[in-house]
């Protein structure tokens, strides 16, 4: 027998095929674009590059460098002009581009010729700052649309950006200032989240105290004249009074297709953030084709992605995939439960929002608060829902299907990276039938395989490690100041093959399922079990909303496994409960997986992304200092949950 990466034991047999009337209408709906893509992927791709305007068509579609790729070479195009002027050319100069809400009330709609006026003048700003083609920009800012003009206005003279989410502390802005060496910082005074102001410009004023390289500050009036932001004479600029005198015009920068676009640094789910390189033409290409085929999205629609524009799926899913479609985007500024837990549902229904996309992790948060919250709004307008983020477990997905999408919405769980830059693996809703928990099937031109220690494949239904086998347009192209790094972390396990750190495993329907990072496999007697397994068996419990499984020391298993668990409202936590919980886990798994201890809490560390950070539990459950927590949303839960654990221990 051929030596397994990961045990897969965790069963799911619902499916759900797309209706007849979803079908009909989709984007895309013929399964011989799999094929298509598979027998010449040069040739798919370059037809989905296609969908952007070039200023000058490319000679060659790929050199392949392992790990490096460049695609489209010797093209020229920009990201700005293709979301934006494009459009204003056509009847879509008066299609409402963003629809912003403010967290304490406001809105605002800018249609695609505001766009157009707004980000030019900003990229003159830009440049009478001294910004020059190559120059980093870093913007934080709250979730405004100044926001998503700032990063245009950078793509449209080609200086890449490098976007730092509001929610991050003064140390973690100035790390990435430092390591990006960026020029001009564009924040604002403050911004809302659940009722209070966040005070970006106190913040950026303590990193720049460490960051030397910021010569410039320009600060977005949010929060009014009442609040007196600290300026700094002759380096702190304000927004509205660089924009009053800027010229109307300023033409977009031909950028070579390899030229960067921007860098992002990751979540830090597993360590130190890395700063992640994009560049124009092969992102463009991989985030406008996923956008219109995974959400078929239509001109018509009104589409929602919930994330912030300081991650990856703000960048792909908020501004270059939905704006090079010419689509109608939702943006809200602020907290899900602010004023109450029913905020999402209220926004899906005064905009009739038709397609959604969020996260595992506020789903469950949904489910914990209850379905009275959705069910206070008329969600008729959906038709199509996504996620993005972590595995989903099933019962998640269930509780999305019924409540949110009333069991009539195809769900696209979507798998990808940062470093992947746009959508990997994931249904195309007018084709694949769904599985509640499986990302399905890889999207076409995209080559998964999962592999054993050694590099076999390793079968149906057995776990491995995740990797890509063939290069695809929107791969990021590196990290920025460290190719060794980038050659260590995802080229060192299997000579030229992409190692994602992931582990899945495949069914005999081809359907691909996540189980999450392989560095949080747990080792039971021998038996590598993951953690979204035994996760998923809890939260199937009807008490359980979240959970979070970590391995721990064991004297005679190796491991024993530890799960933390948040329960819904309305439950009781006591001894029962954790013995039924156990039982449930082996009667889903079966015995291997019965957890030794079972911790109930009321918070899990998370990222600010809100993914769960399993090796802080472990730290905190082998009882060593905490690793790097500069990406943790709020540490006062981890250090709650590190004296409840310790009291706890028997
Ligand atoms: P770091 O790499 O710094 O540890 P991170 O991996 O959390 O941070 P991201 O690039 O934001 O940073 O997240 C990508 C990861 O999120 C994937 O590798 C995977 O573990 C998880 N993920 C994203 N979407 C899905 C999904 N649909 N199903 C399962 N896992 C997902
Ligand atoms: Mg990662």
């Amino acid at each position: 027998m051929r030596p397994t990466a990961i045990d897969a034991l965790l069963q799911e047999t619902r499916v759900f095929p797309p209706s007849e009337e979803f079908k009909k209408q989709a984007n895309v709906n013929d399964p011989k674009i799999y094929e298509e893509a598979a027998q010449d992927y040069l040739a798919f791709w370059a037809r989905c590059a296609e969908m952007l305007d070039w200023f000058e068509k490319w000679h060659t579609v790929l050199e392949w460098n392992p790990p490096y790729a460049k695609w489209f070479i010797g093209g020229k195009l920009n990201a700005c002009y293709n979301c934006v002027d494009r459009h204003v050319k056509t009847w879509r100069r008066n299609k409402a581009a963003l629809i912003w809400e403010g967290e304490p009330g406001g809105e605002r709609v800018l249609t695609y010729s505001d766009l157009h006026r707004e980000v030019q003048k900003f990229a003159n700003v830009l440049k009478s700052l001294g910004v020059r083609k190559g120059d980093r920009v870093c913007i934080y800012m709250p979730l405004i649309p100044e926001v998503v003009i700032a990063m245009l206005a950078c793509a449209r003279i080609g200086a890449p950006h490098s976007v730092v989410f509001g929610g991050f502390s003064a140390e973690a802005l100035a790390d990435r200032i430092n390591d990006a060496q960026a020029k001009v910082l564009i924040t604002a005074d403050g911004g809302y989240r659940r009722g209070s102001i966040v005070p970006l410009k106190r913040n950026a004023d303590e990193a720049l105290k460490n960051a030397p390289s910021i010569e410039k500050v320009v600060v977005y009036q949010r929060l009014g004249t009442d609040y007196n932001a600290p300026m700094t004479p002759g380096r702190d600029l304000w927004w509205h009074e660089l924009m009053a005198n800027a010229p109307l015009v300023c033409e977009p920068e031909p950028m070579d297709s390899e030229d960067l676009l921007y860098l992002l640094y990751t979540s830090g789910s597993t360590g130190k953030p890395k700063g992640i390189m994009h560049t124009t033409g092969g992102y463009m290409t991989g985030v406008t084709v996923t956008t219109k085929w995974v959400f078929d999205l239509k001109d018509e629609d009104v589409y929602w992605c919930t994330a912030d524009v300081g991650w990856v799926t703000g960048h792909s899913y908020i501004v270059y995939g939905p704006l090079a479609n010419g689509a109608t985007c939702v943006i809200y500024e602020g907290a899900p439960d602010y004023p109450d837990r029913d905020r999402f549902w209220a926004i899906v229904e005064k905009y009739r929002v038709n397609i959604l996309y969020t996260a595992p992790t506020a789903i469950r948060a949904f489910m914990k608060w209850g379905e009275q919250y959705p069910k206070k709004h008329d969600l008729s307008s959906l038709r199509l829902l996504g996620t993005v983020g972590e595995p989903i477990n099933p019962e998640a997905w269930m509780w999305y299907h019924e409540h949110i999408g009333g069991g009539r919405c195809p769900i696209v769980d979507t798998w990808w990276q940062t470093e992947t830059g746009a959508i990997m693996i994931t249904p195309l809703p007018g084709i694949v039938a769904t599985k509640p928990g499986s990302a399905t099937r890889p999207f076409p031109g995209i080559f998964p395989e999962i592999l054993d220690d050694a590099g076999n494949p390793v079968g149906i239904d057995r776990g491995g490690y995740l990797v890509i086998t063939k290069p695809w347009p929107a791969m990021t192209r590196g990290l920025w100041g460290d190719p060794e790094r980038f050659k260590q972390t995802y080229w060192s396990k299997y000579e030229g093959i992409y190692f994602t750190g992931d582990g899945a495993r495949r069914d005999s329907d081809g359907y691909f399922w996540l189980l999450g990072r392989v560095d949080d496999v747990i080792n039971v007697s021998g038996h590598r079990l993951s953690t979204m397994e035994v996760e998923s068996a809890l939260v199937d419990h009807p008490a359980v909303a979240e959970a979070a499984v970590i391995g721990v020391h064991h004297e005679i298993k190796g491991q024993g496994i530890a799960a933390f668990v948040i329960i819904k409202e309305g439950y009781t936590a006591n001894e029962s409960l954790k013995d039924a919980l156990k039982q449930h886990v082996v009667q889903k798994i079966g015995a291997i997986a019965r957890p030794d201890q079972i911790f109930f809490t009321a918070d899990l560390p998370k990222t600010r992304s809100g993914k769960i950070m399993r090796r802080l539990l472990r730290d905190i459950a082998e009882g060593r200092a905490l690793g790097d927590t500069t990406t943790l949303a709020d540490p006062a839960v981890v250090q709650a949950l590190k004296e409840k654990y310790e009291g706890q221990e028997e």
